[in-house]
């Protein structure tokens, strides 16, 4: 009988184990989760098809292979069997499922609060990275409210709002080559951010709030010498939240995936992801060492509908084939997560159903 193999000794033991854990870790805000700080990752476009190629071809097992829960999201917007980024990215950023195109609002375009600005309101410090325009769908969506994905101004204004402590991405002509003439750059210095153009300032930078805009608009591909970058992006945005003892928020855009399948270039696609599977290695070995950090990898819709229809597994070569107008499709995205409350993000779900469970793994109030 087990009851037999618990002496009083060993029982005392336990629980004065039991109890001294308890205290230390009381005094945390997820004590019972184990949560601290969560880093979201969305590869745009990214479905099974791709990552299986990027698995297939990569020179090393990519780093998601090694996480030890994956699940389904049923990507679905309010108005379309097939989303775009603006209603994928608010369903994941807000919990709300929107109207194809539509930022941070439901479809009614009134304003819905997302993850970012929950966060915030607690006062976990809060990151947005992106390798396109920082005001562009999927980085939006966490910060800026709009009726419409394409009105860049005014969605760069919504960066002035304070919600994100540490923005980087591309974007830096709709914060300062606008129509209005205003020089939001200007604004973002008075509070308090350290406005910087290229990697080398961004690395140096010692600011608590950076905004880092690396490109007039998006930032070149891989292929074209972004190459290692958004790893670079990653580490810096955690070590300066991190250093936040209330714990941070974090999401990161491989923004290009979907760019590539929209070319039917898988190439590109398996590039771009790489590239943020290597985005993702860093996290991880920031979130092995911190003990306290969730990761969630996801996507906001398959890009293509690519079909893998023949390779080589010694040779490392993938044969793929995209639909025809190399467009969004409909199907179940991939999730995949590592860390404390990982396993709740295994199995199939809502694309609504992130915020939730990011609220409820930080204990935060809404
Ligand atoms: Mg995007
Ligand atoms: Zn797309």
């Amino acid at each position: 009988m087990r009851e037999k193999l618990l002496s009083p000794a060993l029982l005392a033991v336990l629980l004065l184990v039991s109890g001294c854990s308890v205290q230390k870790i009381d005094k945390t805000r997820a004590a019972e989760t184990g949560v601290k700080n969560v880093i979201l990752f969305i590869g745009d476009g990214m479905g099974t098809s791709h990552v299986y190629a990027a698995m297939s071809t990569s020179k090393k097992p990519l780093v998601l292979e090694s996480f030890p829960f994956t699940g389904f999201s049923k990507t679905y917007s309010y108005n379309g069997y097939v989303t775009d980024s603006g209603a994928g990215g608010t369903a994941i950023a807000c919990g709300v499922k929107t109207n194809n195109g539509m930022i941070g609002t439901g479809p009614d375009s009134a304003a819905v609060t997302s993850i970012t600005e929950i966060a915030h309101r607690n006062g976990l410090a809060t990151g947005v990275l992106s390798t396109s325009a920082v005001t562009h769908a999927t980085p939006a969506s966490f910060v800026a409210h709009s009726s419409g994905r394409g009105n860049y101004e005014d969605i760069a204004k919504d960066f002035l709002n304070g919600t994100v402590n540490v923005f980087i991405g591309g974007g830096e002509d709709h914060f300062r080559n606008r129509n209005d003439n205003d020089d939001l750059t200007l604004k973002l210095r008075q509070q308090g951010y350290d406005v910087v153009y290229s990697l080398a300032d961004l690395k140096k930078s010692e600011s608590k709030k950076i905004a880092g805009l690396l490109a007039k608009e998006h930032m070149p591909s891989v292929a074209e010498g972004r190459k290692g970058i958004l790893p670079e992006m990653v580490k810096k945005a955690i070590d300066v939240l991190s250093r936040d003892e209330a714990g941070f928020f974090l999401m990161v855009e491989g923004s290009m995936i979907d760019w590539g399948a929209h070319e039917k270039n898988l190439e590109y696609a398996v590039s771009e992801l790489i590239d943020m599977d290597e985005a993702i290695g860093v996290a991880k070995k920031f979130a092995e060492k911190n003990g306290e950090t969730l990761i969630v990898v996801t996507a906001d819709h398959e890009t293509g509908g690519l079909s893998l229809t023949g390779g080589s597994i010694p040779g490392k070569l993938v044969k793929g084939e995209f639909i025809e107008s190399g467009s969004h499709t409909g199907v179940m995205v991939p999730i995949f997560s590592f860390g404390p409350g990982a396993a709740r993000f295994s199995g199939i779900h809502e694309n609504t159903f992130f915020l939730n469970e990011f609220v409820d793994l930080l204990k935060l109030k809404k």
